[in-house]
């Protein structure tokens, strides 16, 4: 069946963040990161709150891969303080948490025999890569048994995002070029997933174009805000495509590989880009290539499409500076390769892979992961 659901409404443009109309909230929870809180983009937010007279507490504890004890603190803060809204202002991690505090809220309100009123969750994302402003999934982090625990709910989609270029100018190139690559990646997987549609098609096909475009421009200059909007938006959209059609091998090889080595997300996704494309062509030549036309690469034939994607997402890759091997992250290649059965053992059970265009052996995944030492 073909179709495309979309629970956001999606609010987009400069200074929008500060601009909108909060006063239908008369509670709201701030979460955020102390760095968003130190450089003064939460300020943008709470004087706005100010000015419509809007009660807010901040919780600013959010750190890099949200652990389950920063959310279980959540939790009691949401139980104590009962928001009408939260407003999550960060990147990936902290939309993340904010939709782990609704998630576990609800189950803490369970056991306590109380009525759980969700409150409206709006989304302000600062790095435009996760899409995590409109979709139903969040990844936390069990910290003891070193494990990842991806949360799937239609309870934590956003009610809300808003897209504002201007509190994405603080994001480091070295973070823009690693979350750029994640769009991709996103759109990438999107369009060939076994549950990829014409909807969400096209919105991939958009995407393909916008980063391709952009990501070069906002990686070399941090304050092209025309730029730093469009991938703002190719990031939301890329989101709401993926979230409709499931992701596939890239997504499920990089889980493991980051959660097994100090690998930042959006630079695993990178690392194995190809060899996934290489795989996948196996039965999506033909989509890879269209990609490769839209972009304006060489396609006469599907084979050739396929290279020249391939050479154009080497080109981006090597422009905005990402690593082409496992080792280049300090990785000894010993120790990598003991991982490597285990690790393909693991992405062979991630979630990711079950809409995957291929469905892999483990040797293959074994092989893959050997590629990119
Ligand atoms: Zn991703």
């Amino acid at each position: 069946m073909n179709g495309l659901t979309l629970t956001t409404k999606i609010v987009s443009g400069e200074n929008s963040s500060y601009n909108y109309d909060y006063s239908s909230y008369s509670r709201v929870l701030i979460v955020t990161d102390q760095v968003m809180n130190k450089i003064g983009l939460c300020d943008i937010i709470t004087s706005r709150l100010n000015e419509q007279r809007i009660k807010y507490t901040i919780f600013d504890e959010v750190e890099a891969n949200p652990s389950f004890e920063t959310v279980t603190k959540g939790v009691a803060e949401l139980v104590e303080f009962n928001p009408d809204a939260i407003i999550a202002l960060g990147g990936g991690s902290v939309i993340d948490a904010a939709k782990g505090f609704i998630f576990y809220g609800k189950e803490v309100h369970k056991e306590l025999n109380k009525t759980f009123v969700k409150p409206a969750l709006v989304a302000i994302p600062t790095t435009s890569g996760a899409g995590s402003e409109v979709t139903a999934y969040a990844v936390i982090t069990d910290t003891k048994n070193h494990i990842k625990i991806p949360l799937v709910s239609d309870d934590i989609i956003p009610d809300i995002a808003i897209l504002d270029p201007l509190l994405t100018k603080s994001c480091p190139s070295r973070v823009s070029a690693e979350s750029g690559i994640d769009v991709l990646t996103h759109v990438l997987e999107s369009y060939v997933a076994t549950d990829s549609n014409t909807f969400t098609e096209a919105l991939s096909e958009k995407v393909c174009k916008m980063v391709f475009q952009e990501l070069i421009n906002v990686v070399k200059d941090g304050n092209n805000i025309k730029s730093r909007m469009i991938m703002h938006e190719a990031s939301c959209l890329a989101g709401v495509a993926f979230t409709n059609s499931g992701l596939g091998l890239n997504h499920a090889m990089s889980h493991i590989l980051g959660g097994k080595f100090p690998i930042p997300h959006g630079r695993a996704n990178a690392l194995l880009m190809p060899q996934i494309i290489k795989l996948n062509k196996r039965n999506s030549a033909d989509k890879y290539a269209k990609i490769a036309a839209l972009l304006g690469f060489p396609s006469s034939t599907d084979e050739e499409g396929v290279i020249s994607l391939l050479v154009g997402v080497e080109y981006l890759c090597n422009t905005i500076q990402l690593e082409r091997s496992v080792t280049e992250f300090g990785i000894s290649k010993e120790d990598y390769l003991a991982a490597i059965p285990e690790m393909a053992k693991a992405a062979s059970v991630d979630p990711c892979i079950n809409t995957n265009p291929v469905k892999p052996t483990i040797q293959e995944i074994e092989e893959i992961y050997k590629a990119i030492l």
